[in-house]
């Protein structure tokens, strides 16, 4: 982030503008919703700002800018339509020591002007630090249509309740009574006009006063794979009410950003191979913020019921007696399978799949390996990375084919996602030559769809790194 967002108190404050024409216009049309003093210089003014000036919006000052013009002021901007007057009115700002915006020149402006959506005291401020104005002004459009109108006056009547609503304690009580506010008993009310939005505020404040705290709730919430347009609508929406998060290390950080910026996030990241954070010590994180009343989103990576130890969680609160549900996610095994454009059942071929995991507490994980060894048979192995050697191992001794397509998915639906297609007999030597530094998904029995089939699939924006390598594999085979 190059530029860094803020919003200025401007009230009283001077800013300067220089030119007349219609880039000075569009800038004044924003800097006139502010409180500032604005003063214009130009010596060919538009009549708009002829208007402005005689209405008493602006000092308009009918000559060129010179040294000391903008002295005290906090912004500049040059809007001369001229290269090279921009430049001088620009230096001359500068040197008076105001913060300078050289119109539709973001190299030389020390701060830009973001598009904005004004619902004041509601304002959204969108920027792309001149990367994509026409994005700029398309998520400005969106917003303009979600936005109600009415949101501007909801917000001003609810400022002026604010010490009112300290009656509540500070927290969630707080929030629950402006989310009452804000999504139906202001909106309800705001037909009456402000009289009727004041009743509905002392109504919900004599309600939210008589209510029983709320008993801290514990939300196991799967994150999916680690593209966040993978979470469930519940899933965001718990995260955004969440009070405490509490996150394993796979959860990717744009996964993250969805929760509250208020809410405590803990970082219980377990390394494979043994725990960062012990399991007891997570247990009594989770049991200590719940018994405090607050509203947990325990997150972990995929769906929280597999390879999760969900149960031992489950259990520790059950001991003390709180609430808690399970959200499902989309497991990596999912994930993984649409990444080879595969499914992972089919007709004919398997009518059974499995999740394995590679290890276990007790070191690498003991399975039906017969079963397993039958040709067809598909499963998705978790953790499978260290013990690739050792399951290649077993399913030969117990006959399956060296040739067996074996494909491995690492950073499943991620835009970092690789894709390593390999057989059995090569799958040890293929994972230690790619390296693979992400969680991967090992899947048994299938290789990613063949090259002609896959070709619906080339406008993605991803083409994971070894998908090419995969599809040669494939044509070869
Ligand atoms: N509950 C999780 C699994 C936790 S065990 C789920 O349902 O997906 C952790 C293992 O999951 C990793 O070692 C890896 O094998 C797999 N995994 C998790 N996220 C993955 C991803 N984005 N891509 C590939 N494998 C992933």
């Amino acid at each position: 982030m190059d530029h860094f967002p803020i919003f200025l108190h401007l009230a009283g404050r001077r800013v300067v503008l220089s030119g007349g024409g219609e880039a000075a216009l569009a800038k004044l049309r924003l800097l006139l919703k502010t409180t500032a003093h604005i003063t214009v210089f130009s010596a060919d003014p538009a009549p708009q700002i002829t208007a402005y000036a005689e209405a008493g919006k602006l000092t308009l000052i009918r000559r060129a800018m010179a040294p000391g013009d903008a002295l005290c002021a906090a912004l500049f901007y040059a809007a001369d339509e001229d290269d090279a007057e921009d430049a001088r009115t620009a230096a001359l700002a500068h040197a008076d020591g105001a913060l300078v915006n050289v119109v539709d020149n973001l190299e030389d402006s020390q701060f830009i002007t973001p598009a904005i959506v004004d619902r004041d005291p509601v304002t959204v401020a969108i920027g792309t630090e001149g990367a994509a104005p026409v994005l700029a002004r398309a998520i400005k459009a969106d917003l303009e249509a979600r936005l109600p109108a009415t949101l501007g006056p909801l917000a001003r009547i609810g400022k002026a309740f604010r010490k009112a609503a300290e009656a509540l304690p500070f927290g969630r009580a707080r929030r629950d009574f402006w989310r009452d506010y804000y999504f139906s008993a202001g909106p309800a009310a705001i037909k009456g006009g402000e009289a009727a939005v004041k009743g509905a505020l002392d109504t919900l404040l004599t309600e939210h006063l008589s209510r029983q705290a709320r008993p801290g709730h514990v939300h196991f919430v799967g994150g999916g794979p680690g593209d966040p347009d993978l979470l469930t609508l519940k899933a965001r929406r718990l995260l955004d009410e969440a009070d405490v998060v509490i996150y394993d290390r796979l959860i990717s950080q744009p996964i993250l950003e969805l929760a509250r910026r208020e809410a405590v996030m803990i970082d219980v990241g377990k390394e494979a191979y043994g725990p960062a954070t012990a399991q007891e010590t997570i247990n009594d994180l989770i049991v200590q913020h719940a018994k405090n009343g607050a509203q947990v989103v325990r997150l972990k990576s995929g769906d929280a019921t597999v390879f999760g130890r969900l149960d031992e969680e489950i259990e520790a609160l059950d001991t003390h007696a709180i609430d808690w549900s399970i959200v499902p996610g989309i497991t990596a095994a999912s994930a993984a399978v649409a990444g080879i454009g595969q499914s992972l059942t089919r007709r004919g071929r398997n009518a059974s799949a499995r999740l394995l995991t590679g290890h276990d507490m007790k070191g690498f994980a003991d399975h039906d390996w017969a079963a397993l060894a039958r040709p067809g048979e598909v499963a998705a192995i978790y953790m499978g990375k260290r013990s690739a050697r050792f399951i290649q191992g077993r399913l030969i001794m117990h006959g399956a084919d060296r040739q067996t397509p074996v494909t491995v998915v690492e950073n499943a639906s991620r835009p970092n996602e690789r894709i390593l297609a390999t057989t059995l007999d090569a799958l040890p030597a293929a994972l230690s030559a790619a390296e693979m530094s992400g969680p991967a998904l090992t899947i048994l029995g299938l290789a990613p769809r063949a090259a002609t089939d896959a070709a619906h699939r080339r406008n993605t924006d991803v083409i994971p790194t070894l998908y090419r390598h995969a599809e040669s594999l494939q044509e070869a085979r």
